[in-house]
């Protein structure tokens, strides 16, 4: 292997640009037969296929296609060949080329497409949408669900596919073929019938039931199965059944005629029993709802005397209630005349004593003074007695003595009657 053409695969390159071949079917190697022998190197080891964009591995140099070995290079498994645990894969220019060159039939040779071309050119001539061969298949546009061969895919989607526009025959109803023959068909009222009893006769669907009111061959009951005949027959031979049962017919007419009559008579009687009571009861229930009106006449009149009564007690009660509110005022007025006299009897009483306090204060004050007065007058009598008594003492030597001692004795015990002991003057 020369080194010149060895190169380095990026693998995430290689997925990218694989996604767009067109015979990817497995994206394994090449389906195609091919026109020469393609020698071994040029295989893949593991689909034994002519390699789809070969690569070769680094360890032992085993050729595959890109999309057989990358599971392998992904999960870090070692290579399948040699068991070496860290290979990578390597694009070999030389080979790629020489398989690109290669001669090969078209995939679809098969099913008859006779191109002939290189592998280069394969992927184009497949393309669906792209590439000239009609024999591939391509899913129906429609969305059947089928793949078509090219070149059959008009004929398919206009007259095979069950998808196909489709309109009923007979109304012209329109959906897919699928649902109109599925699904309309069974109920399009146009579609012409059959009779089902073979008449001859072929109507629409929605005209039947019409038909076979008078289809000749329709089985019918006889018209006298009301009066006991039980006979059905087709249609076309009813004449002949009432011809030849007329009188059997009129017979049992008569003995249900008979019958009937018995019964409506019966009924009759039935009825006017009941008629009968019903009018008692009729009239038994006049006569209470009268007096039932008269009794309510009477609550009524009863309700409407309360209801006087009651406005006359209601006009005593306000009356009632303005006297005593006017009490309560009353009642006010006084208390509020009392508070001041109250008030007027404190103030007074407050004042009196205030007064009295006063003039006690003010015959204390004279008191004091009068005994201050005494008090003096008593010491200067004291002093004039001792004078005098100084004086007498003198006069014994000379001449005899006054009587003046009387009268300030008297005074001194008057003015300690009077006042408290207490009291003293300085
Ligand atoms: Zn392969
Ligand atoms: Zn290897
Ligand atoms: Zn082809
Ligand atoms: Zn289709
Ligand atoms: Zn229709
Ligand atoms: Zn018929
Ligand atoms: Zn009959």
């Amino acid at each position: 292997m020369g080194g010149s053409h060895i190169l380095p695969v990026i693998y995430h390159l290689l997925m990218t640009t694989s996604c767009n071949m067109a015979d990817s079917l497995a994206e394994k190697g090449y389906t195609c037969t091919f026109i020469d022998p393609v020698p071994d190197h040029l295989c893949c080891l593991k689909c034994n296929l002519v390699a789809r964009e070969l690569v070769h591995t680094s360890c032992c140099g085993e050729s595959y296609c890109h999309a057989c070995i990358s599971g392998t290079l992904e999960q870090h498994h070692p290579c399948p060949a040699c068991q070496e645990k860290s290979f990578t894969v390597l694009v070999l220019q030389k080979y790629s080329k020489q398989i690109k060159s290669l001669q090969a039939y078209c995939s679809m040779k098969e099913k008859g497409c006779e191109w002939t071309g290189s592998v280069a050119m394969l992927d184009g001539h497949l393309d669906p949408e792209q590439g000239n061969c009609s024999y591939i298949d391509i899913q129906c546009p429609l969305q059947c669900s089928q793949a078509v061969p090219k070149n059959e895919l008009e004929h398919h989607t206009t007259q095979l596919c069950t998808q196909r526009p489709h309109a009923c025959q007979h109304c012209g109803f329109k959906a897919t073929y699928k649902e109109v023959v599925d699904v309309h068909l069974p109920e399009c009222k146009y579609v012409p019938v059959q009779c089902p009893n073979f008449c001859g006769v072929t109507c629409d669907r929605e005209d039947l039931e019409l038909h076979l009111k008078i289809c000749r061959l329709e089985e019918v009951a006889c018209r006298f199965s009301g009066v006991g005949c039980e006979d059905r027959f087709l249609r076309e031979e009813e004449e002949k059944h009432m011809q030849l049962n007329n009188q059997c017919h009129l017979d049992k007419t008569a003995d249900t005629l008979v019958q009937v009559n018995q019964q409506l008579q019966h009924e009759v009687q039935e009825l006017k029993t009941e008629m009968a009571s019903l009018n008692h009861n009729k009239q038994e229930q006049e006569q209470k709802f009268q007096e039932q009106e008269k009794k309510l006449l009477e609550q009524e009149r009863k309700i409407q005397e309360q209801g006087l009564k009651l406005q006359e007690q209601e006009q005593k009660v306000q009356e009632l209630e303005w006297k005593l509110q006017m009490q309560a005022q009353e009642i006010k007025e006084q208390y509020q005349k009392l508070q001041n006299l109250e008030q007027r009897v404190q103030e007074l009483e407050h004042g009196s004593v205030a007064k009295e306090k006063t003039i006690q204060d003010r015959l204390s004050a004279k008191h004091k003074e009068q005994d201050c007065k005494l008090t003096n007058q008593e010491r200067k009598l004291r002093e004039m007695e001792q004078k005098l008594r100084e004086l007498d003492q003198k006069r014994e030597k000379s001449p005899p003595p006054r009587p003046l001692r009387g009268l300030p004795t008297y005074r001194l015990k008057h003015t300690k009657n009077t006042f408290p002991p207490n009291f003293s003057c300085r």
